[in-house]
């Protein structure tokens, strides 16, 4: 359904109505409000003190090295079958000269590797080959682990195993914005995590940092209006919660999901790429499910890379995700590093923002 821009318009106008002397930097942490931001130029169409900063919302950006490295050194072993999310193919690792660098370059060389979109996907893969073991490389934020919870507490079968490189979106903004390093003014809180964690999760921005945050959805209705919400919180000097996708997020969430991912999965320090170890900022299976963990599964050489944790040489996608920097000023946008020819994650991802700004059309 095409989107009506009127309501989006009034925000705009009330926007621009609003006395902004100094200029405020708003970050929005999901990649999915990245994408919309840009490709509905709403950039271009802003009071010029307002700055839009893309954040950590993007999976395959914050990948860490070592668990893309295990999914091509498992898939190459040839003894299963790897699916993993599409974007996660062509994610380019350090690996050493004239080794393989990503998954696709493994598939190249006769790994059985299978880009998927969703776990079902999964699920009938491996009901239809019983002999064969699946992997399913489960790389994602709490939108896609919440339905990987509920594929294992649904029962799958046996030959079907996870490896799971899961994040929670929320400890990484604490870190961010804990660490003093950036320069944020307010945040706009990601609508399909709060969809399934609760808008009040993101309620320790106010509460903690004395900042704004508005819970956004994808139209350019949602986001110009937690845009102004934020924005008059700053003139104000009183920073809240404030929930603009009240259509899709209740306060608490879905309590439904939240409970499936308790059940199957314990919270755990997490490596996040090119940022580092993020207390409590990712998943592991407990318990009963730790039987379909396929790093306890499987046996496999972990692959020689070059700087364990870190980005290409060159490749500024680490300050990209943390907000330091925009696409456009790593050196090697546009040049060395396009969509065809990624040298970081974030060329490559969907929800990456050097991606993002090359469709839209911004140019070095
Ligand atoms: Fe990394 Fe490429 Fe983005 Fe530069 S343009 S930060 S090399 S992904």
């Amino acid at each position: 359904m095409k989107e009506d821009f009127t309501a989006a318009k009034g925000w705009l106008e009330r926007i621009g109505e609003l006395p902004i002397a100094h200029p405020v930097a708003v970050m929005n942490v999901c990649g999915g409000h990245e994408r919309s931001l840009t490709q509905l130029g709403l950039r271009g169409v802003l009071p010029p003190n307002v700055k839009l900063i893309s954040g950590p919302g993007c999976p395959v950006c914050v990948c860490p090295e070592e668990d893309l490295a295990d999914a091509i050194a498992l898939a190459l072993t040839g003894d299963v079958t790897l699916v993993a999310f599409g974007d996660m193919l062509r994610v380019p690792i350090n690996a050493a000269k004239g080794e393989v660098r990503s998954l696709a370059e493994a598939r190249a060389k006769g790994a059985d590797i299978r880009p998927i979109s969703a776990p079902q996907e999964a699920v009938a893969l491996a009901a239809s080959n019983p002999a064969r073991p699946v992997v399913f490389f489960a790389a994602g934020f709490e939108t896609t682990t919440a339905p990987v919870a509920a594929m294992l507490a649904q029962g799958v079968p046996e030959n079907l195993s996870v490896l799971l490189a899961a994040r929670l979106t929320w400890p990484a903004v604490d870190m961010l914005l804990a660490s003093g390093d950036a320069a944020l003014d307010a945040l706009i809180a990601p609508g399909h995590v709060a969809a399934v964690m609760g808008a009040s999760e993101w309620g320790f921005i106010p509460e903690r940092y004395h900042l704004p945050v508005a819970v956004a959805g994808f139209s350019a209705n949602s986001l110009l209006a937690a845009l102004y919400s934020v924005l008059r919180q700053k003139l104000a000097g009183k920073p809240f919660l404030d929930n603009c996708y009240a259509e899709l997020v209740a306060p608490e969430g879905n309590l439904r999901a939240q409970a499936l991912l308790a059940e199957v999965m314990e919270v755990t320090d997490a490596n996040w790429r090119g940022i580092g170890v993020v207390p409590r900022s990712g998943f592991a299976l407990r318990g009963e499910w730790k039987r379909f963990d396929a790093r306890a599964r499987f046996e496999f050489s972990a692959l020689p890379r070059r700087r364990a944790g870190e980005m290409p040489p060159g490749c500024d996608c680490a300050a990209v995700v943390l907000g330091k920097k925009q696409p456009d000023q790593c050196r090697l946008y546009g040049t060395a590093c396009t969509p065809q020819n990624p040298v970081g994650p974030c060329m490559v991802s969907d929800e990456g923002a050097c991606h993002i700004w090359w469709q839209g059309g911004t140019r070095a």
